[in-house]
């Protein structure tokens, strides 16, 4: 189910790649489809070398899909789950120190030390189950950075309390596109793009030297767009309930859980899209927005207009966009209601 839900959303992604690139362009250029952090990623660049570009980018995903993965014992996240303690690479320390910046911008609505409730209503199993209130009131007081100890100087990250375990699965995807955007720029590559599981992430511009056209998905049709959204140097990142929920007794229930209840998040919208210069802030931040709900969602952007804009679907099928995609976000299907700075 939700294999074909994401090959059919790469699919859309890479066609809209792929019609803008339809040979307008004499320079050499390589795309290339791969399975990795639980997704489906296409990659494709133009320039010099690109075979070999490529080759390095596939290896970079599989370093970080080795080190992030939850689901991976011996890595470094397993290994701090499994033990409370492990020395940090570079990555993961910075991604712990945008974890504790998001989580200080959202109050608490992005919190990586999720996990435990992850657990409990079996994402990281996929053998699903509606925890009682008592038991997520019991992992709660587990989901606090204040019990992840880092010690700058020696790189260590410590838990403080049996239980603790952290999950990047919010913010890895895109600070993977922003190391690949990084990739390409020190291989001599200008021009390219990249979706991993629907989050894209482009440089420079399309084969016709126009911006790069990213179509992000419809939360009510997942085979269609909700619209289109023309970016340069940008990443494009969507966080939606319908990207992987199960059903019980005729309620969904879907993985982008509120830290303040435990519960999936449900302040009032099925999709959250952030344009942003940085992947990993971008992530964080759809994550995040998803769960502080459109109000204080526009609250956030208001304070950082320059940060990143966005594009909501509520649950009564509005869509509102931030007023920095004035001039670039379009869409067929709704009528579109810009938020002012
Ligand atoms: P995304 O698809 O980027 O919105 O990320 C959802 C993933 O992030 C989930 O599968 C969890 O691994 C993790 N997650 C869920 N809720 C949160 C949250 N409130 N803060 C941080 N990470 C979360
Ligand atoms: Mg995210």
């Amino acid at each position: 189910m939700k294999k074909a839900i994401l090959v059919m959303l790469i699919c859309l992604l890479v066609c809209t790649g792929c019609s803008l690139g339809k040979e307008t362009s004499e320079r050499e250029s390589a795309s290339r489809e791969l399975f990795a952090m639980d997704t489906i990623m296409t990659l494709t660049v133009y320039g010099e070398h690109a075979q070999e570009v490529l080759d390095l980018a596939e290896a970079e995903i599989e370093r970080l899909d080795q080190m992030l993965s939850t689901g991976n014992p011996e890595g470094e996240i397993g290994t701090l789950n499994r033990t409370g303690k492990v020395n940090l690479s570079d990555d993961a320390a910075y991604l712990f120190e945008e974890s504790l910046k998001l989580n200080d911008m959202s109050e608490n609505a992005f919190n990586p030390m999720i996990y435990p409730v992850m657990e409990a209503w079996g994402f990281t199993t996929d053998e699903y189950r509606v925890p009682s209130k008592e038991e997520i009131g019991q992992i709660l007081p587990l989901v606090d950075l204040s019990l992840a100890e880092y010690q700058e100087e020696t790189g260590v990250l410590q838990f403080r309390k049996e239980g603790v375990k952290i999950d990047f699965g919010g913010i890895a995807k895109g600070y993977t596109s922003g190391r690949l955007m990084e990739l390409f720029q020190e291989n001599g590559i200008e021009d390219a793009v990249v979706s991993l599981g629907g989050n894209v992430q482009v440089i420079g511009k399309n084969p016709k030297q126009e911006l790069w056209k990213v179509a992000i998905r419809d939360p009510q049709d997942p085979s269609g767009f909700l619209g289109i959204v023309r970016v340069t140097d940008q990443a494009v990142i969507t966080s939606g309930g319908y990207e992987r929920y199960f059903e019980e007794d005729g309620k969904r229930y879907h993985h982008i859980i509120d830290p303040n209840d435990g519960f999936p998040a449900d302040q009032g919208l099925i999709s959250v899209t952030v344009i942003s210069r940085d992947g990993t802030l971008a992530d964080g931040l759809s994550t995040a927005l998803y769960v502080m709900g459109l109000n204080r969602a526009e609250e956030l952007w208001k304070q950082h207009p320059d940060l990143f804009d966005a594009v909501f679907v509520t649950d009564s099928n509005e869509l509102y966009i931030t007023e920095g995609l004035k001039e670039c976000f379009t869409s067929d299907t709704y009528t579109v209601k810009i938020i002012p700075e």
